[in-house]
Order: structure tokens, then sequence, then C-alpha cells
């Protein structure tokens, strides 16, 4: 018999990076911080945008939209292990602790 994950300890929860889309903004666009004032000074940015053009596959969760709840703790530790890296090399990257960033 294969072995099973137990379900019960480690349910399957909406993957975080893409909020069960199975895709997301490519975070190199918006990891930064988008503004509404960004959108207001490109529209046509903001079309493309909303449109999914900059979206890519989601990596954490495969495209299922959905990752077992144990895999969250990885995100965080690696999302905190990018941070702790850019603050050793004395510079900061808005966004570092994205977790679509972490594949
Ligand atoms: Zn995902």
């Amino acid at each position: 018999m294969p072995q099973r994950i137990n379900t019960r300890d480690d349910p399957w929860i909406i993957c975080p990076a893409c909020h069960g889309d199975g895709e997301h903004v490519n975070p190199n666009i918006d990891a930064g911080g988008i503004s509404g004032d960004d959108f207001a000074q490109d529209p046509d940015f903001a079309e493309a945008y909303f449109s999914g053009v900059y979206n890519q596959a989601c990596r954490v969760c495969d495209q299922t939209g959905k990752i077992r709840q144990s895999k969250t703790v990885e995100l965080e530790e690696a999302a905190e292990d990018r941070e702790l890296a850019m603050h050793e090399d004395g510079i900061y990257e808005p966004g570092v602790r994205d977790v679509r960033f972490t594949y």
C-alpha cells in the first residue's frame, strides 16, 4: 500500500500565492507594489495588468490552486531566508517576502 498523507493532520488549503487560480501576476511586475496612481497614470498598463497579460503559471501549487497546509511553513521559511539574505547584503528589495518568489 502506498503511504498516504493524513489529510486531517495536513489538509489541503487554497494556495496563498495564486489564491486558488493556478496562475498569478508575475511578481516582477507587481511585488514592489502597484498603486491606483500607477494605473491612473498608465491606463494601457492597467488594462494589460487586469487582462492577465502578466500572469504566469503558479509554481507553488503546480497550477492546482491548492497546497498542503504544511507547505505554508516552507514558504514562510523561504521568504524569511530571502529577507535575511537581503539584509545581510545591505540591500532591500520590495516584495522579497512575496510567496510567489519561492520557486
Ligand atoms: Zn498557486
